[in-house]
């Protein structure tokens, strides 16, 4: 008894899947409609059979144990079986099963994805953008048709309009029915023996189109706008696809971006941190004060509520701008600055300052972690 397993080259625990995928590999290769060679018919034969048993889970385990499934009558390979009705199941190939009409001429064209560069401003307010698009619309000429006005396509002679031919091929397997699309018409069970100049018969024609686009306020790099209808027209003038806009979002040199927060560092003198003041600052939209209370430290946040980037779909409401605050140390002092330092330094007692200990700021930490991330 042959070993089915070896014959279709797989493991003893094979899926059935695997079989399945093995079988088709070499039937395909082996098929005597399409290999001539002396023992390719024998082959085929054999591997159809090693099929038959390893397939069904019934005979597969009675061979598994020893038994030979193929020998025994019922289920086995009685007279009336056919090696082309396993084959035909994969390949589709029995005629009048599945018959298929002749293809659309017209198919629906491709999506298409443009990137634009949008800055911090647009990204909060929304904008519009001019795109220079290179996409295919529909042949002016011919409207579509692809053939040269005043002319129409003929039937298909070959397959008489029907796309498919079907072709009987004669094997020990018996009749053969296999069909596939007409040659002659691509499958299109038509010819356009006249086509359109200008398009050169594909209904559709390469060109430049201008289009606005509308930003919505809160996109963010990665955000894809997408404009139905937008892509280029298909085959035939066949309907338009997609298009779909995606956004990168341009750093901006003060103001990063955190989500929707927008974080911003501002150094405040030693003095006025000191003493408490009252600065303003620049935002997106236009100048802010902001009070400074006395005895301000480095590190320390003031919140701007609502003045970051728009939540995306978020009706109006929008993320924070966050101000660091950093206190500078003046770097350059002269006579008198100095003299006054060092008279403040006696009052405050702080000639020589104790190098007290105290536990890192928590924040710090989130601070080197978000650096090491990339945030
Ligand atoms: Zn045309
Ligand atoms: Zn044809």
């Amino acid at each position: 008894m042959s070993d089915y397993y070896e014959i279709l080259g797989v493991r003893r625990d094979a899926s059935a899947e695997e079989i399945k995928k093995a079988y088709r590999k070499l039937a395909r290769q082996l098929h005597p409609d399409v290999n001539a060679g002396d023992d390719a018919e024998a082959r085929f034969k054999e591997v159809s059979r090693a099929y038959d048993v390893l397939s069904n889970p019934e005979r597969r385990q009675v061979y598994d144990m020893g038994g030979d499934p193929s020998a025994s009558g019922g289920g086995g390979f009685g007279p009336g079986f056919g090696f082309s009705d396993i084959f035909e199941s994969f390949f589709g190939a029995a005629a009048g099963g599945g018959a298929r009409g002749p293809a659309p001429r017209q198919r629906r064209g491709q999506d298409a994805l443009v990137r634009i560069e949008v800055h911090l401003n647009e990204a909060t307010f929304g904008g519009q953008r001019e795109l220079q698009l290179d996409t295919a619309v529909v042949c002016p000429t011919c409207e579509g048709s692809c053939c040269r006005p005043g002319t129409q396509p003929r039937t298909c002679e070959v397959c008489k309009g029907r796309g498919q031919i079907q072709r009987v091929a004669r094997s020990f397997l018996g009749q053969v029915m296999t069909q596939q699309a007409c040659a002659a018409c691509q499958g299109f069970g038509s010819v356009i023996s006249d086509p359109c100049v200008e398009c050169s018969g594909e209904g559709r024609v390469r060109t430049r189109r201008s289009l606005t686009v509308k930003i919505p306020p809160g996109v963010d790099t990665g955000t894809r706008i997408q404009l139905t209808g937008q892509g280029e027209v298909g085959p035939a003038g066949g309907p338009p696809g997609d298009l779909y806009v995606e956004v990168v979002e341009q750093p901006h040199p003060l103001f990063t971006r955190r989500g929707d927060d927008l974080h911003v560092t501002v150094e405040l003198p030693m003095t006025a941190a000191a003493l408490g003041t009252t600065i303003e600052i620049e935002s997106l939209d236009g100048p802010q004060q902001i009070d400074i209370k006395p005895g301000t430290q480095s590190r320390e946040l003031v919140t701007l509520r609502g003045l970051g980037v728009a939540h995306l779909r978020g009706a109006g409401r929008r993320g924070d701008l966050v101000i660091h605050l950093v206190v500078m140390t003046p770097t350059v002092l002269d006579g008198e600055q100095e003299k006054l330092l060092r008279e403040l330094a006696t009052l405050r007692g702080e000639e020589r300052p104790s190098g007290r200990l105290t536990p890192t700021h928590p924040g710090m930490f989130s601070k080197l972690r978000d650096r090491f991330a990339g945030k």
